[in-house]
């Protein structure tokens, strides 16, 4: 069947010329894959998510989201001494990527949080609580945060004051939180295409790519 090009049909075109747009319209459809509900952003904000890292999403400034809210990302359970464990982490840093490995093959080792204080929450067994965090070093140097350079002598005062009063508001305050447009995923499993797999896509070559699925 071939459809009419829209762009091309004259009555359209007359009423878009009517309305005054100069641009096209852009909508997306709520599709509970890549959209967050009222109720998970709630959730998100208040107890965080448990998620497997390939349920995030690296966007193309190298931050991560979570269907379509950036998020922080944490290790669910804290007290594993891993590198990098004791940190919410901005990107996907080394130190990230090492606590990972460190507890591959846990089911949903990262929590994902939009709480706008370091004070997060955790879960430890069936405990929920919630628990002081502090920024990643290795994910403001990554992301050269409002000029962060520790390993320059002359921003290392400045660098360290900012690492010091870091709270995620600040980082949601310049990367917007949500909801994240369609061009800023690095990659993004079509809803349309081949590779519509659901909640359990998991994908390759992602920023996840090394650690084994569980
Ligand atoms: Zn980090």
């Amino acid at each position: 069947m071939k459809l009419v090009d829209f762009l091309e049909f004259e009555p359209f075109n007359r009423l878009r010329a009517a309305m005054g747009t100069r641009r096209l319209g852009y909508f997306e459809l709520f599709d509970p894959r890549y959209h967050l509900t009222g109720a998970e952003r709630i959730r998100l904000e208040q107890e965080g998510i448990g998620v497997s890292p390939w349920q995030v999403q690296r966007l193309v400034d190298g931050t991560f989201a979570f269907k379509n809210s950036r998020v922080v990302c944490y290790l669910a359970n804290q007290g594993t001494a891993a590198a990098g464990g004791d940190h919410y982490h901005l990107t996907d840093c080394s130190l990230l990527l090492q606590a990972l490995a460190s507890v591959d093959g846990q089911e949903r080792p990262l929590m994902v949080s939009t709480a706008p204080s370091g004070a997060l929450p955790t879960r430890v067994g069936n405990q929920q609580g919630v628990r002081p965090f502090k920024v990643c070093e290795q994910c403001l140097q990554k992301l050269g945060f409002e000029g962060f350079d520790a390993q320059r002598n002359r921003r290392r005062g400045w660098s360290l004051q900012l690492l010091d009063a870091f709270t995620p508001a600040r980082f949601f305050a310049r990367y917007r939180q949500y909801p994240v447009k369609p061009e800023e995923f690095a990659q993004r499993v079509d809803a349309e295409g081949a590779g519509s797999e659901g909640d359990d896509a998991q994908g390759s070559g992602g920023w996840w790519a090394h650690l084994s699925p569980p």
